[in-house]
């Protein structure tokens, strides 16, 4: 062991600190340089949703969320993988749970613990941390020779491997703006388009009207579908929010690659709303059909069918009145509405981010062919998968994985 190489990880997210983890038990010294005033800002958000931090289905399940990257990522994954998330949480003092959807959160639902237990655990190891110094993709990397701009100034840095987790390129206000994008290629490193995913959408043509009254309200127990122009299909219930000017939410995100990727090749994408996924058609014919008497078409609709609300909105802005009046029409729209989206929301506002660093720009320890030395972890690699935990998953065990690549590098 030689206790003058030194690795520095630029980035302090999920990925960062477990690259920093890994290599801190290998016994070099490890510094972590991150923009912000503190660390795993991100990560802190992700808890006030509950802190998915993995997934429990069947492993093989489990890697097919990763589409296209399946390959790439399932060595790393195979390493450490859903259950090592568990275990590894449990060893920094929190226990995990299985929620109703297979999710994996931590007991409190919280991420500030977690984080707390992890930081302490790295710096007790021995770990440097150095905030506010937002690396400048300067073109010394090659020499490993880092600079930083500090608020006291510029910085120089010399590390023998380095590790960058810098994440994607959304919420840049936490941090991860995706400006190194255009650094790395000038490095000659390949990077694929930033591309939001898990992201809402523009479109759907709200009327000024539906968008006052509605933006921000969920419609619940629905169903979407959508084949894109190549025939692939989404369909699954759930439920999903309207905003002033489309919609987004758990189900929309869930769609989002496809939707996105329909867009980007034909200006949109159509997606069939079904208002009612628990009835048949026949069923809801038969409830629009029957007579009604004295009743308004409103009332018929809430008390024969329980729609009410956004949902009756959404049927009005479809059809318009005259329409309405049709039985036919009006069944055929309450089960598959079409929803035109035309843009996603600004990469700023997703989830995550798809596009990154080109797996072909790396070898096998993710280290960076044209800038030997240089590792690549996290977000800022190019794959994408949907919310459900695989975001954290797999930015942790890339960073492991980078790590180990950096640990080989040096000889270790
Ligand atoms: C609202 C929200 C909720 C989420 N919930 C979940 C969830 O429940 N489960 C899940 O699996 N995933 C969730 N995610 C996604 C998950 O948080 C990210 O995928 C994950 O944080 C990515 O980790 P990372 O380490 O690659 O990057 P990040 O966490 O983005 O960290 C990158 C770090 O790099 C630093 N940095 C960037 N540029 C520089 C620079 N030039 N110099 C120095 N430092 C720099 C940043 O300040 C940041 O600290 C959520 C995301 C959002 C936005």
């Amino acid at each position: 062991m030689t206790l003058s190489q030194t690795v520095a990880v630029i980035g302090g997210g999920p990925a960062g600190l477990m690259a920093a983890e890994v290599l801190s038990a290998s016994g070099v010294q490890v510094h972590v340089y991150d923009a912000m005033p503190s660390v795993g800002r991100k990560f802190l958000l992700a808890g006030r949703g509950g802190l998915n931090l993995t997934h429990s289905e069947p492993f093989d399940v489990f890697m097919s969320r990763f589409g296209e990257r399946r390959a790439q990522l399932e060595p790393m994954l195979a390493r450490f993988g859903p259950q090592q998330v568990r275990e590894w949480a449990a060893g920094l003092g929190i226990e995990t749970f299985v929620g109703t959807s297979g999710r994996v959160f931590p007991t409190d639902m919280k991420a500030a613990p977690l984080l707390r237990a992890w930081l302490h655990r790295l710096r007790a190891a021995g770990v440097q941390f150095h905030m506010r110094h937002r690396w400048l993709g300067d073109a010394s990397l090659a020499a490993a020779s880092l600079r930083f701009a500090t608020p006291t100034g510029e910085a120089l840095v010399k590390a023998d491997a380095v590790v960058l987790a810098l994440g994607g390129a959304s919420w840049a206000r936490l941090g991860s703006d995706g400006a190194w994008a255009p650094w790395l290629q000038a490095r000659g490193i390949d990077v694929a388009p930033l591309l939001p995913a898990n992201c809402g959408f523009d479109g759907a043509g709200w009327s000024e009207h539906f968008a006052s009254r509605f933006a921000g309200q969920p419609f619940k127990s629905v169903a979407i579908s959508f084949t894109d122009s190549q025939g692939r299909r989404f369909a699954r219930k759930g439920e999903f929010v309207a905003t002033a000017t489309g919609i987004e939410g758990s189900l929309i995100y869930a769609a989002s690659a496809l939707l996105r990727d329909e867009i980007a090749a034909h200006g949109s994408a159509t997606l069939l709303l079904d208002l009612l996924p628990d009835r048949s058609a026949e069923q809801v014919l038969a409830a629009v059909k029957h007579p009604r008497g004295a009743r308004s078409l409103s009332s018929h609709l809430k008390s024969r069918l329980g729609l009410e609300g956004i949902k009756a909105g959404v049927l009005h802005e479809a059809l318009g009145r005259e329409a309405m009046q049709d039985p036919a029409q009006l069944a055929a729209t309450i089960k598959a509405l079409p929803l035109r989206l035309v843009a996603t929301r600004p990469i700023d506002e997703a989830i995550s981010t798809a596009g990154g660093v080109r797996f072909e720009a790396l070898d096998e320890v993710l280290m960076a062919s044209a800038v030997p030395g240089v590792f690549v972890a996290g977000e800022m690699l190019d794959w994408e998968a949907p919310t459900g935990g695989y975001l954290l998953t797999a930015s942790m065990a890339s960073g492991a994985a980078a790590a180990r690549g950096a640990i080989k590098q040096l000889g270790l």
